[in-house]
């Protein structure tokens, strides 16, 4: 598996390390160029931050049309891809002496605004990193895999040039199938309703919704609600996510190259 160099570390040097480990994307970003807002930025995390390194993994057709135990096992593979290459990175940051912190898509997760967050939003951060545009069903679309990247970070206050400038980037072609498909009704104004989304209300009884998106949205008991799915988050697996607004979407289409 190749490492990265014990000093300075390159744009070439990043790119041969996730070639080893099945990363198919990854764009370099000066901390700068991301806009996310106050308490969601790179640097509410790590407040030295000046590099952001974001990356994807390509999510095969196993996941979309394999049987239950395929999607599980497929699942789980691409959690590991990201994981392993995200402590990987992050662990070489902090032993040359540059803090890091690794983002991965999945928890700790936080309640904020009523609504369910990572602490970092992947989608946007690399949408402002020129990874890629945001759809209306709220999924990056990058221009070499469509949207079908799960993605990850690590951000650092090790200073990488950042990636060039992109070119055309895929955009959204505003055709509102994925707002139609959905059984809930859940997307519009390109916002997801987090209260009608099956990915999330699977996840709570029938009987309990109302009383939890009332505490989603109080000051202290969101702070309850956000200790509560995070002890309980690693216990808890939808068997089939929903994917009808991914999988309808032109930029679905890709085929990893
Ligand atoms: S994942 Fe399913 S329920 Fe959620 S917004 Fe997309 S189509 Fe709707
Ligand atoms: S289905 Fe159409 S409207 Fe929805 S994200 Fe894809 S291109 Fe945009």
């Amino acid at each position: 598996m190749i490492t990265l160099p014990s000093g300075d570390v390159s744009h070439d040097d990043i790119g041969r390390f996730f070639a080893g480990r099945n990363i198919d994307a990854f764009c370099i970003a000066d901390a700068d160029r991301i806009l996310a807002p106050s308490g969601r930025h790179p640097r509410d995390l790590l407040p030295g931050c000046r590099t952001v390194i974001l990356y994807g993994a390509f999510m095969t057709d196993r996941l979309f049309s394999g049987t239950d135990e395929e999607r599980a096992e497929e699942t789980g593979r691409t959690k590991a891809v990201l994981e392993s290459a995200a402590v990987a990175l992050r662990d070489r940051f902090t032993q040359s002496g540059s803090a890091a912190e690794a983002i991965l898509p999945s928890f700790p997760l936080k309640v904020e605004g009523g609504r369910l967050q990572g602490r970092l939003s992947l989608k946007h951060c690399a949408a402002d990193a020129g990874f890629g545009r945001i759809g209306e069903n709220t999924l990056l679309i990058h221009p070499g895999y469509g949207n079908r990247l799960a993605l990850a970070a690590v951000i650092t206050e090790q200073q990488i040039v950042p990636s060039p400038a992109p070119g055309v980037l895929p955009s959204c072609t505003h055709c509102h199938r994925c707002a139609t498909v959905c059984p809930e009704k859940a997307i519009h104004d390109g916002i997801v309703d987090q209260k009608r989304c099956r990915n999330l209300t699977e996840y709570v009884p029938p009987v309990l919704r109302p009383l939890t998106w009332r505490l989603m949205r109080g000051r202290w008991s969101a702070c309850f609600v956000t200790a509560l799915v995070n002890s309980a988050g690693t216990h808890l697996a939808i068997s089939s996510p929903c994917v009808a607004c991914m999988t309808v979407c032109p930029h679905f289409n890709k085929e990893r190259r």
